[in-house]
């Protein structure tokens, strides 16, 4: 379903994810008070506009409070990210998701009403260093301190084998949500669907359970 989202700060994060969503097929405004930024993203946004998104009453003439999302990537500047955080929730955004620098940024975006606050650098650093760790995991997502998703290629070891002969479940408390051949993906896989090798596996589980499973089933 196309969304109407608005970008502001168009640096290399708002406007990676401005010409995302645009591919997408959503309907962006993208805001930066930089008139080059702005021109860059004419042709990935429906509006581009040149404004302080710190000035309510720009804010405001711009109908911003009639969109659902904003995505607030104002880099550096805590003072601006965070009077922009606190205006678009007054003015009544469900979704406020803003990019903070660190974890007192984080903090302060959280008490002005942040709805999720993103941290580029770190995450993408904890994704790269499960990466490193074990070739074998393709792709890493964080549901909590304790549980996550992970990706990884089904070994020999593994291939011609049921989910129930792998009896992950059981053995190492994780569920397989997927099983994905190249472009084919299997979703809420059967007990007795098989795997071959070089299979994706997505698996869910607690982060120990999923390093038991990577260390003795593949
Ligand atoms: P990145 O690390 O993602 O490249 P940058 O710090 O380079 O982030 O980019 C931040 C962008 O936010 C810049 O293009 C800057 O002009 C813009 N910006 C800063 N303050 C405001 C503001 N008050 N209103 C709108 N855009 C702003």
């Amino acid at each position: 379903m196309k969304k109407q989202i608005v970008v502001v700060g168009l640096g290399r994060f708002g406007s990676s994810v401005c010409k995302e969503l645009h591919s997408m097929g959503h309907e962006i405004m993208a805001i930066d008070t930089d008139p080059e930024k702005v021109n860059a993203l004419r042709e990935y946004a429906a509006f581009t506009v040149i404004a302080d998104a710190t000035d309510e009453n720009q804010l405001k003439s711009l109908g911003v409070r009639n969109f659902e999302h904003a995505i607030v990537a104002i880099g550096d500047n805590l003072q601006a990210s965070v009077l922009c955080t606190l205006m678009l929730k007054e003015l009544g955004l469900p979704k406020v998701w803003v990019k903070a620098r660190d974890l007192q940024h984080e903090k302060i975006l959280h008490k002005v009403g942040a709805d999720r606050v993103i941290q580029p650098e770190k995450e993408m650093g904890i994704r790269v260093a499960h990466h490193v760790d074990s070739d074998k995991i393709i792709d890493y997502i964080d549901l909590s301190h304790d549980y996550s998703i992970i990706e990884l290629v089904a070994s020999g070891k593994m291939a011609n084998k049921t989910l129930i002969d792998l009896n992950i479940r059981k053995e190492f408390n994780c569920i397989v949500l997927a099983i994905k051949k190249e472009e084919d993906v299997n979703i809420a896989p059967a007990i007795d669907d098989m795997v071959e090798q070089d299979d994706v596996l997505i698996v869910m589980g607690h982060k120990n359970d999923l390093k038991r499973l990577e260390e003795k089933a593949l």
